[in-house]
């Protein structure tokens, strides 16, 4: 028996009942067994188009012998039955369940992705989620859903790109942050020096290395401060720029006491690169051949995490 984590909404019709409703439909079903549920409850909608109505969501913990695939396929019958149509991109539904974890499996396949790719940094399915199932670990993030939505709550409004090439992301940083009315760090100290030809010696990290680190946490705070409820859109992570530094690392007291950002935003070009380590940030994947999408899959993260 696999513990499959799932997400369930509705905006659409008698949205109370139909949540109940599918859940006495999945328990009726060989194979499955409902562990445990949060209550439903309300949430603005996210993406899609404007002035839908608000829905009503929630997680459930179940037990279940099928496989994760065949659990997902039983999933769109249930969603046929309560009458939802594919229609509009994250549009208005009357049921949309979603398979967020099945025990520690990563599944990238065409049909499915597991854990869910938007899982990590958004509100309205975390809240459930770490509700039922806050010590069930996301695998490939390594932290707990109970952390990741700790997280969530306390990290500032503060995304940072990773992935492709310093001046790409900086490009595309910048564009990002007009699409989404974002406000882009202070981009003075954003000359990364080359950290190989750097190694100190001895083991410590060079000054230069230092004073980089220092100057970029700097600007990190000052565009934080004056930031106030906007977002502040950065176009590197100081950690995965540092990174190159090893074993020359900058001591993890510099990291901790450096704001972390609240998502991070990773650039691929390549399918080969999804799913890529995360430093343990809730992320986002954009995909860069389609950029008209991954600007607006970037605003919607952003709503998402707000
Ligand atoms: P989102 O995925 O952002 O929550 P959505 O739920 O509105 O958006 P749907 O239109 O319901 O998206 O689903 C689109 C496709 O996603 C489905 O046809 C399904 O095959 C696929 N899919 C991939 N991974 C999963 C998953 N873990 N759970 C549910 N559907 C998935
Ligand atoms: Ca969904
Ligand atoms: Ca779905």
């Amino acid at each position: 028996m696999a513990l499959a984590l799932l997400s369930l909404g509705s905006n659409l019709g008698a949205r109370a009942q139909t949540l109940d409703a599918a859940c006495r439909a999945l328990a009726a079903l060989p194979g499955l067994r409902e562990v445990r549920r949060s209550p439903w409850y309300e949430t603005s909608p996210v993406g899609g188009p404007l002035g839908q109505e608000p829905f009503l969501n929630g997680a459930a913990l179940w037990e279940s012998s099928l496989t994760p695939i065949a659990l997902l396929e039983q999933l769109h019958a249930v969603e046929e039955m309560h009458g939802r149509r594919r229609e509009v991109p994250w549009g208005p539904r009357t049921l949309d369940l979603d398979l967020l974890l099945y025990d520690d499996a990563v599944v990238r396949t065409p049909e499915l992705t597991v854990p869910h790719p938007r899982l990590s940094f958004r509100k309205f399915v975390l809240q459930g989620a770490a509700q039922v199932a806050g010590e069930m670990r996301h695998p490939v993030l390594g932290r707990t859903l109970g952390e990741l939505w700790n997280q969530l709550q306390t990290a500032p409004r503060y995304v940072a790109f990773v992935g492709m090439t310093p001046g790409f992301r900086m490009q595309f940083a910048a564009e990002a942050a007009e699409a989404s009315r974002a406000r882009l760090i202070d981009p003075t100290p954003r000359e990364v020096p080359a950290f190989e030809t750097l190694l100190a010696a001895d083991g410590r990290p060079p000054a230069q290395v230092i004073e980089f680190a220092e100057a970029r946490r700097a600007a990190v705070e000052s565009s934080l401060a004056e930031a106030g409820d906007e977002w502040v859109v950065d176009d590197g992570y100081l950690v995965d720029e540092l990174q190159t530094l090893q074993p020359t690392r900058i001591d993890d007291a510099f990291i901790s006491s450096t704001p972390q950002p609240r998502l991070l935003a990773r650039l691929i070009s390549d399918d080969a690169e999804r799913g890529a380590v995360s430093f343990g940030l809730p992320q986002v994947e954009l995909d860069v051949r389609r950029r008209e999408e991954a600007l607006a899959e970037f605003a919607a993260a952003l709503d998402a995490a707000s």
